[in-house]
């Protein structure tokens, strides 16, 4: 009978028709590994992968920005500016309501956990701020946006399709101001220009606050983006 190998913690088997070899994967957003496993390849062979590479799995998971969860008293930045969350908890509360200030994120809740609500409330947030800035750039060009959707994307904070439709990421709303606009400007001037040429530069430049710090923002620190509200495993 073979011996059970065991994986190390926090690696998810994900196996895959396209992969061509054994892989690991960073998921920044769930925090784990994933342990990509091509058709043909033994189940036995990836652990012994796995194992191979544990050095590399515990560095890549140490290294991840540590998570920060939406509790009380916890400071995040939400729209360019620091806020302190405050979580007033009633258990006879009727429902929960959260509104955002200059200095704080109030949040009177009936829920002991109430971060999905604060989630919700975020992206709605987000939605609401994207939709605005993306049209009033897009109303600069002349170009109508089709569709704006919010998602929760692993690793574009945006994209643009060819048919003028464009996606963001929630998690934007933590970013700088800087940061954001260029994220909004940079799809927005995909609306012209499918591509990363000069002129799409150009046209970016133009719309956007200072592209060149937001673009080194998100490069330098997109990943970030995705520790807010995860809780740490
Ligand atoms: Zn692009």
């Amino acid at each position: 009978m073979a011996t059970q190998t065991h994986l190390p913690d926090h690696v998810r088997i994900k196996h895959s028709n396209r992969a061509r070899r054994l892989a690991l994967r960073l998921d920044p957003k769930e925090r784990i590994i994933n342990l990509v496993i091509p058709k043909g390849v033994s189940l036995r062979k990836a652990h012994d992968f796995a194992k191979y590479h544990e050095t590399w799995i515990t560095k890549a998971l140490m290294e991840l920005p540590p998570a920060l969860p939406f509790d009380h008293d916890r400071t995040i930045p939400i729209l360019g500016a620091d806020r302190i969350i405050n979580i007033d908890y009633d258990k006879a509360r009727k429902t929960t309501d959260i509104k955002l200030t200059p200095t704080h994120l109030l949040v009177k809740t009936n829920k002991c956990d109430p971060s999905p609500r604060i989630e919700r409330f975020l992206k709605n947030l987000a939605r609401e701020k994207l939709t605005e800035m993306a049209h009033a750039k897009a109303t600069d060009i002349n170009k109508p946006i089709t569709a704006i959707r919010i998602g929760d994307t692993k690793s574009r904070w945006g994209s643009c399709s060819e048919d003028g439709k464009i996606a963001f990421s929630w998690r934007l709303i933590f970013a700088p101001t800087l940061a954001m606009d260029y994220v909004v400007a940079h799809e927005v001037a995909h609306l012209i220009h499918l591509h990363h040429k000069k002129s799409f530069w150009n046209l970016c430049r133009d719309l956007s606050i200072d592209f060149i710090e937001g673009e080194y923002w998100m490069r330098n620190h997109g990943a970030e983006l995705m520790r807010y509200g995860q809780k740490n495993k």
